[in-house]
């Protein structure tokens, strides 16, 4: 069968790695995908917003499936698109992505299905949203409702952040539309975690667990970036918590989403938060694989991915097998300096052809060729490096030995990636 993947970061590259595994899959095509993925699947040149070229070009080619990875195009009703022309399509549509794109709408199903997660307001007014602010104590956290690039959340450790982030939101309006409304929420202390599922209306199939690092430098500090590595498991957090978040928090969510009539096929990513009474609460969902999680998460799939998505298109997601490896994955992120404000691109990337050794891969997110056919950074996020291991120390030790095994200028990585779970 062949099969279009609709992205063009390190996450498309892990989806098409997890997906050429499959005795399945013939060809895979990948719009726009980049360099990287280039090495494993035919790149199409056509952008993830172009539904109507993705769509001839689906049609065209007769692929058996379509796969989408980023959060824009979902938001914006692309598998509506490919349903319309009954082309197989593993992703939510419109009306269930909205899960991702509204967070009042999101804030607002779990209140009304007493789902655990952090209390709230929301407003659309300036005035009454700051002056419910001045009732609040700090730290708080400040949100635009809409998609922002990951960027639309302050943790306000001061009353005067939290007013600058509503006066940016609301009346700056620096993220357009998507900050017309906002949610002033309760501050969560704890561990966060993330658990992405394979979901089809209430069938839930969770994944491994993973955690993210989401701040460019070491121990937390600097601004939010896409996020800078994720391990995968999590030793240090009870088996329990995570059946708990599952039981409590993602099944109950699935559910609610079909009583709404919103039913949800595709993955649905909780974000975590574990708080000191060791009970977990969520953060948000995301309608797709996260980037880097899936970079972790997929090579510690035993079983066929292909296959695993075609049981959710066809209704039977409860009976196909899922198995998980005890290998521990590690993922460092190789940015651009500058990363992730403004940064050069077009750099040569040295040491790259030396590393594919066994038991670490490489996964592309902004690389290029250029015109003498050597690799160049393309991106702020450039390459991925996952290391797979006995447990985590060896995953990580692993991943860090690739990853100083490769050079570009300006290169940054965080050098304490999946610590927490040695400490
Ligand atoms: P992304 O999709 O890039 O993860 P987002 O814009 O959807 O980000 P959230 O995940 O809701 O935003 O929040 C971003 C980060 O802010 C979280 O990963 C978490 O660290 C922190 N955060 C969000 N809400 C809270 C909260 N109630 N208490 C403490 N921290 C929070």
């Amino acid at each position: 069968m062949d099969i279009l993947v609709i992205g063009g970061g390190g996450r498309e590259h892990a989806i098409c790695w997890a997906l050429a595994k499959s005795p399945k899959a013939d060809k895979i095509y990948c719009a726009p995908g980049n360099a990287g993925i280039g090495q494993i699947a035919e790149l199409v040149s056509i952008q993830v917003g172009e539904f109507e070229r993705l769509v001839a070009f689906a049609e065209e080619m007769k692929v058996g499936l379509v796969v989408v990875g980023p959060d824009d195009p979902l938001a914006d009703g692309i598998v509506d698109a490919f349903e319309a022309k009954h082309i197989p399509v593993f992703g939510p549509r419109k009306n269930a992505a909205h899960i991702e794109g509204s967070k009042t709408f999101m804030k607002d199903l779990l209140h009304k299905y007493n789902i655990p997660t952090a209390a709230y307001e929301k407003f659309d007014n300036y005035e009454a949203a700051l002056s419910y602010l001045h009732s609040q104590p700090v730290p708080i956290v400040i949100k635009a409702d809409g998609l922002a690039a990951g960027k639309g959340v302050t943790v306000a450790f001061t009353r005067e952040e939290a007013e600058d982030a509503l006066q940016s939101i609301m009346v700056d309006k620096v993220f357009g539309e998507s900050g017309s409304q906002v949610v002033i929420e309760e501050f969560l202390a704890g561990q966060e975690m993330s658990i992405l599922s394979f979901v089809d209306d209430e069938v839930v199939r969770p994944m491994a667990a993973a955690q993210d690092h989401k701040q460019v430098y070491d121990n937390d500090k600097g601004p939010n970036t896409g996020g800078m590595g994720t391990y995968s498991p999590l030793p240090h957090i009870a088996d329990r918590i995570i059946e708990e978040a599952v039981e409590t928090i993602i099944k109950p969510t699935a559910k609610a989403m079909v009583a709404e009539g919103r039913p949800f096929r595709g993955i649905l990513f909780a974000g975590l938060m574990i708080t000191p009474d060791g009970k977990p609460k969520t953060i948000e969902f995301n309608a797709r694989f996260g980037d880097p999680e899936t970079q972790v998460v997929l090579p510690r799939l035993k079983s066929d991915l292909l296959e695993i998505f075609l049981a959710a298109v066809n209704g039977t997601l409860d009976q196909v097998e899922i198995e998980w490896s005890d290998e521990a994955a590690v993922c460092v992120v190789l940015a651009s300096g500058g990363y992730p404000a403004s940064y050069p691109k077009g750099l040569p990337i040295h040491g790259l052809q030396d590393v594919e050794q066994e038991q670490s891969l490489v996964f592309h997110a902004g690389t290029a060729k250029n015109a003498e056919g050597e690799w160049v950074t393309n991106g702020g996020r450039v390459l991925g490096v996952v290391g797979l291991g006995k447990d985590i120390a060896d995953a990580r030790d692993k991943a860090y030995a690739t990853a100083n095994q490769i050079s570009f200028e300006g290169k940054h990585n965080r050098s304490d990636i999946a610590m927490k779970a040695l400490r």
